[in-house]
């Protein structure tokens, strides 16, 4: 496995060893990811990894050490909002994560292929997406053209908000994450068998736009959902989560 213990070449503030010495490959991946939403969250980002010099260390192979399956909102870019450069995260972003084939296809090429140890779902607060499939079960109006297969992609998690009683736009959002991710392992046993070996791990974060900070919606293995906690201080800046 190629990914380093220190991604981006940063010096890794005292990272996790004190307090949890034998953290797995995914784990630290994941505490990686979370030290740099703290630090974005915290406004001291260090922005690794976006120089000349590590630009042409990684042009030969890249080794990221998570993968975000990401919803497409301008204002979820993900090297920013987690703090990272080129060759850390390989992005899949469509309009309201939908895990179709070719985003399927994507996430195993870089767990197989690339050796990557984490998988993390990305949605956000007020999702356009999720809105748009709340107004399409709403109302029976269909979107035009392939806006459809974003609509036909979200609705299951609609039926399922109304089968648990959410109403409320951020707590459909945060079930069509935990849906996202029952997809991904469902939809690939590439990715299931990966995980049940233990190399590697899928979580859905929910990130809220004002606050810029993610928390976790869902895990597997579900240990992964209180990880950032369990982990302790990840890193120079770590705000109480809102
Ligand atoms: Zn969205």
């Amino acid at each position: 496995m190629s990914h380093s213990g220190t991604p981006g070449g940063q010096p890794g503030p005292q990272r996790t060893t004190d307090r949890a010495p034998a953290l797995s490959e995914p784990a630290r991946a994941y505490a990686e990811l979370i030290a740099g939403n703290r630090r974005f969250v915290s406004g001291a980002p260090r922005h690794p990894n976006q120089d000349a010099g590590h630009r042409a260390a990684v042009a030969d192979g890249q080794h990221p050490f998570a993968v975000i399956v990401g919803c497409s909102d301008s204002r979820l870019a993900a090297e920013i909002i987690f703090d990272r450069g080129l060759g850390d995260l390989f992005v899949v972003r469509t309009a309201g994560h939908t895990a179709g084939p070719e985003v399927l296809g994507s996430v195993e090429y870089a767990v197989t292929v690339l050796g990557t140890p984490l998988v993390v779902v990305l949605g956000h607060d007020s999702c356009g997406a999720v809105q748009a499939a709340r107004e399409v079960a709403t109302t029976g109006t269909q979107p035009q053209g392939h806006l459809r297969a974003v609509v036909d992609a979200v609705l299951p998690s609609l039926r399922r908000a109304e089968t648990e009683g959410v109403q409320d736009i951020d707590g459909i959002v945060d079930i069509h994450i935990a849906q996202t991710v029952e997809t991904l392992l469902g939809q690939s046993p590439v990715l299931a068998d990966e995980v049940a070996q233990g190399r590697c791990a899928v979580v859905g974060v929910s990130y809220r736009l004002a606050a810029g900070a993610v928390s976790p919606v869902a895990a597997v293995p579900a240990c992964f959902a209180t990880l950032g906690e369990e982990a302790g201080p990840l890193g120079p800046a770590a705000p109480a989560a809102a």
